[in-house]
């Protein structure tokens, strides 16, 4: 039977996994959910054995059931390849008392490949299952990571256009580089007046104005999101938690059964969220721990069940993390109301409107296996410091604060559960904060010398996304303000 995918904010016309995948979001402005969490028909110790694709297919033919094993086979094969500079994929690594899922061998690495090396294949496929013969326009706000590894995985795929905006004053230096060398005719990147919440919220608004979807239609266009709101961006990221899970077992690191906790640095709150639905289809897992650097809105909201944006905004060495609405938790909030759009619904207007919601304490109880923590930023770069003279092991700055955040658990609760950190980017992607944190004088150097002090210090080869953009020509230099969004992408349409 297939899984059928609700929006969080009304109840009825559900749609298949192609249908939402497409439309990445719902008309109501609610996010699409599955109707139930299926569990995984293999265990753990089949599972094993398994290779990275092998378990990517028996994970996501349960949710995206109306795609057939062909296709799905078809799409993981073109994304999980020789994109990535290892054949595991997402490697385990021990250090300094925990593994680390190294989620960063794609083509831009950051985590956000995992699921943008294969949503342009299943959005294709999806395109064609639903006879679409409109161009689909990928609209994507980034805090950074997103955008490049979105503009990476839909460059030159035929049927699609991309647009990327970011915050121009609030990304990496290496971040924005990478975006603004983008290649392929299909792509289309522009830097706003604003924070990442100001690009996301446009974005929010655009995917909801009628009149501007009308237009798309006659333009022979329709808007798709890459954002992880996408229940396309969602599925694929589950696979690795079932994995490091197996990864485990299959290297006698834990017994068959035995509990392990995760941690994940979180900004959207996607990352985690697959987590826990990982949990659900049956991973052993214990304590969600969801980390944040100093824009803490969600251990706030862990710690006193208020989700309160309105305060001030905080420009951090993790940028990607640097988030005041964690979309993807209004997922886990319809979830703990007993999947009450209504109630859900009632939440979201009061966050749009008043910036606040509080969730009544039978909610509260449901979020037991969360925990939050948040590190600072000088934890963070204490952390980076400490876990290179214990053992040699580089950690960028998103994968510190988690790491921080790890410690700080252990020590509050001395639960010493295997614990699994998701490692979200490479330390080549934030080079001067990862640098400047070993050795402060390391701030005298330039960017690409940083690059190679790194690759010496670690002992790691230069990934190649850094290579590349050494001498990558500039490709996109619009710049405009928040306001100006639909205009700009007008322009770049031909509307
Ligand atoms: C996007 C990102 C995060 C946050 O992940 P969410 O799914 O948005 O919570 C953390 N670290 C890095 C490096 C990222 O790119």
């Amino acid at each position: 039977m297939n899984v059928q995918y609700y929006s969080t904010r009304s109840t009825g016309n559900p749609v298949l996994a192609s249908q939402a995948i497409l439309k990445g979001l719902s008309d109501d402005g609610g996010l699409f959910v599955p109707d139930h969490i299926p569990t995984l028909e293999k265990s753990m110790a089949e599972l094993a054995g398994q290779t990275y694709q092998e378990t990517a297919l028996d994970v996501m033919k349960l949710f995206l059931t109306d795609f057939t094993e062909e296709e799905l086979k078809h799409c993981i094969e073109s994304a999980y390849d020789s994109k990535f500079d290892t054949e595991v994929i997402a490697p385990l690594v021990e250090a300094d008392g925990a593994y680390y899922l190294e989620l960063f061998h794609g083509a831009t690495i950051a985590f956000k490949d995992m699921a943008l090396s294969i949503l342009p294949h299943l959005m294709i496929t999806a395109a064609r299952k639903n006879q679409i013969r409109n161009d689909i326009v990928i609209l994507t706000a980034t805090s950074g990571d997103t955008g490049k590894a979105a503009l990476a995985g839909f460059a030159d795929v035929k049927g699609t256009k991309i647009i990327v905006f970011y915050p121009k004053n609030g990304v990496s230096p290496i971040q924005e580089k990478q975006m603004v060398t983008q290649k392929g005719d299909n792509t289309f990147v522009v830097g706003i007046h604003g924070n990442f919440d100001d690009a996301q919220t446009g974005v929010k608004n655009i995917f909801n104005d009628r009149a501007f979807a009308k237009q798309m239609e006659e333009g022979g266009f329709q808007f798709s999101s890459a954002n992880s709101i996408n229940i396309g961006r969602l599925v694929p990221q589950i696979v690795y938690y079932v994995y490091s899970y197996a990864q485990l077992l299959h290297s006698g690191k834990i017994a068959d059964g035995e509990k392990i906790n995760v941690v994940v640095p979180t900004g959207n709150f996607g990352n985690i969220l697959a987590a826990h639905y990982a949990k659900q289809m049956g991973v052993p897992i214990e304590k969600l721990i969801c980390a944040s650097n100093e824009n803490k809105v969600l251990f706030d909201f862990f710690e006193t069940g208020v989700y309160d944006r309105n305060r001030e905004f905080h420009l951090t060495s993790s940028p990607s993390m640097d988030i005041l609405i964690s979309s993807n938790l209004e997922r886990l909030i319809y979830e703990i109301t007993g999947r009450n759009a209504e109630e859900n619904a009632k939440l979201m207007k009061s966050l749009t409107e008043k910036g606040v919601y509080e969730i009544s304490p039978e909610m509260k109880e449901k979020l037991k296996e969360f925990f939050g923590g948040f590190a600072t930023q000088q934890e963070t770069a204490d952390q980076i410091r400490k876990v290179y003279e214990d053992c040699g092991y580089i950690l960028d700055t998103h994968t510190a604060v988690a790491s921080s955040v790890y410690e700080k658990y252990v020590a509050k609760t001395a639960d010493h559960t295997p614990c699994v950190i998701a490692s979200t980017a490479s330390p080549f992607k934030f080079t001067r904060s990862v640098m400047t944190a070993i050795d402060a004088s390391y701030d005298k150097m330039s960017d690409f010398e940083l690059v190679d002090e790194l690759s010496k210090l670690g002992n790691v080869k230069i990934p190649a996304a850094i290579e590349e953009i050494k001498s990558a020509p500039v490709r996109h230099d619009t710049v405009c303000e928040k306001d100006e969004m639909p205009k700009v992408i007008r322009e770049f349409l031909g509307l």
